[in-house]
């Protein structure tokens, strides 16, 4: 439509949803899905992504598929401008050079990115992408091996002592527990993503992803996660990053590196369906798109000691 209607369509829009005391969406978001490799299934987890994002009021949300695994990619050219924020499920193929010169274009001139769970997986030798995601683990050699992030990649990311440190000396690659209940650890209150929840919430049967490694430049650690030496006895005893705030250029990066899900798993997906999993996915996808939340923290966000699934 010509933009003078879109322009009044909009307003109408926000004078109806004014009326029953909710925002009109404001910001345009592609959910950009469509791969995965075999230890996780992006058709469980990106439709519930969308619903999440939808919940706020705050988003129109277009779903960008590429091509399946394995099928050819060099049609696959979206357009990145005009969206406010681009939120990934996707751990998959290498993007043609032109639409990964057009993505570093949009993310340095002020765009938006949600990388969720095992989309820090992606691209290994992407230089510009690991600068943006700050830190990311596994991703496959050219061999078709897992495991191609390595310490030349560079440090991990710690917290130690009540702050940030870069760890660049101790040796060892990405890895996670067994998933359990864990609980996730505020580190950064003040940060709009992180005001007013609680300063620990127990995430729901989840991976703690451990020694992701990167650039790790203009990382903000937003929450940490502990995995315990006495229950598992290869994990890291350090805290882990969970939630990272990173700047791009002028652009803003949410990294929640929660939300497993595989092939074979049945609904409800607790890692998914955890209101902290939620709701730290809605605020961190505003803030990525307009650097602000306006979003209210709910009454069943999770407590240090009870989880909070919820069902649909
Ligand atoms: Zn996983």
């Amino acid at each position: 439509m010509p933009p003078y209607l879109s322009f009044f369509r909009s307003a109408a829009l926000a004078l109806i949803a004014g009326t029953v005391g909710f925002a009109a969406p404001s910001s345009k978001v592609m959910l950009l899905t469509g791969q995965s490799s075999k230890y996780h299934d992006w058709t469980k987890s990106a439709p519930l992504v969308k619903t999440y994002l939808e919940q706020t009021g705050l988003f129109t949300v277009d779903v960008v598929t590429t091509p399946a695994q394995g099928q050819d990619m060099s049609g696959f050219t979206p357009k990145f401008s005009g969206y406010a924020a681009v939120v990934m499920v996707y751990e998959g193929a290498e993007w043609p050079a032109a639409t990964k010169a057009a993505f570093v274009d949009y993310m340095k001139n002020g765009g938006g990115l949600v990388s969720v769970h095992d989309t820090d997986n992606a691209f290994p030798f992407w230089k510009e992408w690991n600068e943006m995601i700050g830190v990311g683990g596994w991703g496959f050699k050219p061999d078709g091996n897992i495991g191609a992030r390595n310490e030349s990649w560079g440090p991990k990311i710690r917290w130690r002592d009540g702050k940030m440190v870069l760890d660049a000396e101790t040796p060892g690659n990405a890895t996670h527990p067994a998933r359990h209940d864990f609980p996730v650890v505020t580190r950064t209150p003040d940060h709009p993503i992180m005001k007013g929840l609680p300063a620990t919430w127990l995430h729901a049967s989840d991976e703690i992803y451990s020694q992701l490694r990167g650039p790790a430049k203009n990382v903000t650690v937003l929450a940490t996660a502990l995995p315990d030496k006495a229950k598992f006895p290869t994990a890291t005893g350090e805290n882990e990053p969970m939630l990272m705030a990173i700047s791009y250029g002028k652009g803003r990066v949410f990294h929640t590196t929660l939300g497993h899900v595989n092939s074979k798993e049945t609904p409800p997906y607790p890692s998914l369906a955890c209101a902290g999993f939620i709701v730290t996915l809605q605020r961190g996808t505003e803030w990525a798109a307009t650097g602000k939340v306006t979003q209210r923290v709910p009454a069943d966000f999770p407590t240090a000691e009870k989880t909070s699934i919820r069902q649909r």
